[in-house]
């Protein structure tokens, strides 16, 4: 009797295996039909330096416009692109349109494009980055790409390799998510970075935790030490810009300074700091 359990479930759980492995190839042919036909759209969010009020750039952000689940965040999305291979045409797409858009903003305006670590472990990235800013006359100190640690540690030799040459073209890399990844110390010491995104869970939790708030204080002496700049990511409060203010932090991205949006709404100024 327990065999005949045991067996059932096996057979359901097969099914649902089956039912799993088909989902997932439906939507990797959904996502290469909507590269097709043009349905990945890609929205801006401004990263602030909030002692001027000024834009600093963008970031560019990947959103599906799926017909009929609407619009589809990355991360329903990306692990797949990556799994398929899909990411390295979806990846130069979303570069060559930032790129583009960019061309037509006030001329001191950074573009800053996400990078997986399938684009950097496959293929030239650094040709292609080239390329891109060539065929869209885009100039290379307005391009910044954002690498996460762990995008970096599955092929370290590789990574540092393309990372040379890609700031050779005058293009600066960030590291995004900072502080996630399990050697965020020895990846700063390592690799060449000309910025560190704090990533937002440190912010989250400012004003309850006073590690967070430790931590905190102690990237942006990290940053000041190493000269390199330090942006925090998720800032939504004005009470997380202060705190964030009072330890002398000018660069911050998140709700609070504006959502994500479509190319043609973004914002040309942000909210200052109040003033203490
Ligand atoms: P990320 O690069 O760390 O981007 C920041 C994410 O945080 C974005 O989510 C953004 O919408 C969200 N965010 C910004 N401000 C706030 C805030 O104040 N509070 C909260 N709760 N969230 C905030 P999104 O757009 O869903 O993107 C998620 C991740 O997907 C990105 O994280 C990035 O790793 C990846 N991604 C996005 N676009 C691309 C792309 O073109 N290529 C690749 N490879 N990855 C991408
Ligand atoms: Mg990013
Ligand atoms: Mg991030
Ligand atoms: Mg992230």
């Amino acid at each position: 009797r327990a065999k005949a359990e045991v067996a059932r479930s096996t057979c359901f759980y097969d099914a649902s295996m089956d039912e799993h492995a088909r989902e997932r190839r439906d939507l990797a042919a959904e996502m290469r039909s909507a590269l097709e036909q043009g349905r990945f759209a890609v929205h801006y969010q401004p990263q602030a330096d909030f002692g001027t009020g000024t834009v600093l750039g963008y970031e560019a952000l990947l959103r599906w416009n799926h017909p009929v689940r609407g619009m589809i965040a990355p991360a329903e999305f990306i692990v797949l692109a990556e799994e398929t291979g899909l990411i390295l045409p979806l990846g130069e797409w979303v570069l060559r349109t930032a790129c583009t858009e960019a061309v037509g903003w006030e001329p001191h305006l950074r573009i800053s494009v996400n990078l997986s670590a399938v684009q950097l472990a496959h293929g030239d990235l650094p040709d292609l980055v080239e390329k891109v800013l060539r065929e869209t006359g885009l100039r290379a100190d307005r391009l910044e790409l954002e690498i996460t640690e762990t995008a970096i540690i599955r092929n370290r030799a590789k990574a540092l390799h393309v990372m040379e040459r890609i700031r050779t073209l005058g293009v600066s890399i960030a590291i995004d998510d900072f502080g996630t990844g399990y050697s965020s110390l020895a990846t700063l010491r390592s690799f060449p970075f000309d910025r560190i995104k704090v990533d937002r869970s440190f912010v989250r939790d400012l004003a309850s935790e006073p590690q967070s708030l430790a931590i905190m204080r102690a990237v942006l002496a990290l940053g000041r030490s190493l000269n390199i700049s330090v942006m925090v990511e998720g800032v939504e409060t004005a009470a997380q810009l202060k705190t964030l203010q009072d330890e002398g932090c000018t660069q911050a991205q998140g709700y609070y300074f504006g959502y994500p949006l479509p190319p043609d709404r973004l914002p040309h100024s942000v909210p200052l700091a109040a003033s203490a």
